[in-house]
């Protein structure tokens, strides 16, 4: 089955919209980052297509190269073994220097890649966009993990890729 990976620094909704495509409680959510210790996998269906998604921690809050572990612990996971990523960015936070870490990691992966702005839970914060042009990636995506919005157009795009 097709794997789809969900990428992106702490914090930023990825478990959240694991939980959502895949319909399941599995992935853990809380507001201090890096609560996501190992990868989580699940299966999701979408118009009559099944893939498996995986949301990828490995972050250890206490460890003080976390990031950097992140950084390589979800690209080399991603470049192995996912047929397409979901790279997440945080509208109600902004572009972050986190995001243009892992955004030049993600630069030589010849796989397709879905830019998703998350937290936009509604289109009057469509807006918060705006902010995200300056990373330079084309197509951003506006996602709600948590209140859903966005998610169906999010997932026919993936559909068809997978
Ligand atoms: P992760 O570290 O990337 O896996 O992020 P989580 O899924 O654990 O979410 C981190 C925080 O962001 C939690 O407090 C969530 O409730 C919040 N969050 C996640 N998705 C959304 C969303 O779509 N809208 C809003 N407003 N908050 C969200
Ligand atoms: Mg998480």
């Amino acid at each position: 089955m097709a794997l789809l990976a969900i990428m992106g620094r702490p914090n930023v909704g990825k478990s959240t919209l694991f939980n959502r495509i895949t319909k399941s409680r599995k992935a853990m959510v809380d507001d201090s980052p890096g609560v996501t210790r190992d990868r989580n996998y699940a299966d999701a269906e979408h118009d009559g297509v099944k893939f498996s998604v995986v949301d990828t921690g490995g972050f250890s809050k206490n460890d003080p190269d976390a990031f950097v572990d992140l950084i390589h612990f979800q690209v080399n996971q991603a470049i192995e073994e996912a047929d397409a990523i979901a790279m997440v960015f945080d509208g109600k936070d902004g572009p972050s220097p986190f995001d243009r870490d892992l955004l030049s990691v993600l630069r030589p992966i010849d796989k397709p890649i879905f830019y998703l702005v998350n937290k936009i839970d509604s289109a009057d914060l469509e807006y918060l966009m705006a902010d995200f042009a300056e990373l330079g990636v084309g197509e951003l995506h506006p996602v709600s993990g948590e209140h859903g919005y966005g998610i169906p157009t999010f997932l026919d795009m993936i559909v068809k890729v997978l």
